[in-house]
């Protein structure tokens, strides 16, 4: 810029200052999303709506320093992806919507701590881990709290992969397969989305999860199956089938009366594989989860953001 114009420039900003500030105000605080790691292994982002996003078991950190756990009848297998599929449907939620999702993450193996147990057989009575397992659940109830603040509610979703012969998503509501087969078993007050039905009205307590709104019926419109759903109510006799865990359970139960959800077991083929599959699914979760708010809760996609 020579002298002359940087004379011009600079009396124009003396004379309209404000409308010069403006240029260099940074967003405003309600939409800035914090990133922070804990610790070398907990990765927490603060978002800008009320989606909590979990991903437990995709860790690949395996410091020699920590010893594998080795306690009686768990399991140590990792779910590849999923730390990829988190982050993708962070990345298009804030490009195709405009805000970003709560989203909490283990880096640390499976084989070293399970962040989708409680705190025993999650460390196998190694002390030096608490630390890192009660980050990690602490970050899940500030990300609630905070939700909590803004919102009536906040929809939590703890996010896996299994390796099952059926290439369908499994969604985890703790009710398990004989009572999706035998839904009139099925005890409202006992499920993952129980704290949903209270103030929305939602009178199918135990139709719900093959309802037309139901997330899974979502899903499986937009080429992603998903069982349970209306196209595919139960899991038959003799599949495996996860029904939810220590996660789904801890953060939908009482002491969270504002928060409902479920787990998400996803298949790897078409799903997790590659990015442009990651991506499909990422949109098609997304779209879903629009949809399930609006249809099925007092909080409306609109609101998100600010
Ligand atoms: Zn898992």
């Amino acid at each position: 810029m020579g002298k002359f114009k940087l004379v011009v420039y600079s009396v124009v900003c003396v004379l309209i200052f404000s409308s010069c500030k403006k240029t260099i105000v940074p967003a405003t605080l309600n939409n800035v999303v914090v990133k922070k790691k804990l610790d070398q292994f907990t990765e927490v982002q603060y978002g800008n709506m009320p989606l909590i996003i979990s991903v437990p078991h995709g860790g690949l950190e395996n410091p020699s320093n920590v010893p594998d756990r080795s306690c009686p009848n768990i399991t140590t297998v990792s779910d590849s992806k999923t730390i990829e599929m988190a982050l993708t449907i962070d990345s298009v939620c804030k490009a195709d919507y405009g805000f970003q999702p709560y989203i909490v993450i283990s880096h640390l193996n499976r084989i070293k701590l399970d962040q989708n147990r409680e705190i025993t057989e999650a460390t196998c009575g190694n002390n030096n881990l608490n630390t890192i397992w009660n980050n990690y659940h602490f970050s899940i109830d500030t990300c609630i709290t905070k939700i909590t603040n803004k919102y009536p509610q906040a929809l939590f979703i703890d996010l896996h992969g299994h390796g099952h012969t059926k290439q369908r998503l499994e969604l985890g509501y703790l009710v398990n397969a004989n009572e999706l087969r035998n839904p009139a078993t099925i005890l409202a007050s006992s499920t993952s989305y129980y704290n949903m039905l209270l103030p929305n009205s939602i009178s199918t307590g135990t139709q719900f999860l093959t309802t037309a709104n139901a997330f899974g019926t979502l899903m499986a419109n937009k080429n992603f199956p998903s069982v349970p759903s209306a196209q595919d109510a139960a899991p038959a006799v003799g599949d495996l089938f996860f029904d939810g865990g220590f996660n789904t359970q801890k953060y939908t139960a009482t002491l969270y009366p504002n928060v409902f959800g479920w787990q998400i077991e996803c298949n790897f083929i078409g799903v997790r594989d590659n990015q442009t599959n990651r991506i499909k699914f990422a949109k098609a979760f997304l779209q879903s989860l629009m949809e399930f708010y609006s249809r099925n809760t007092i909080m409306q996609p609109s609101t998100f953001g600010k």
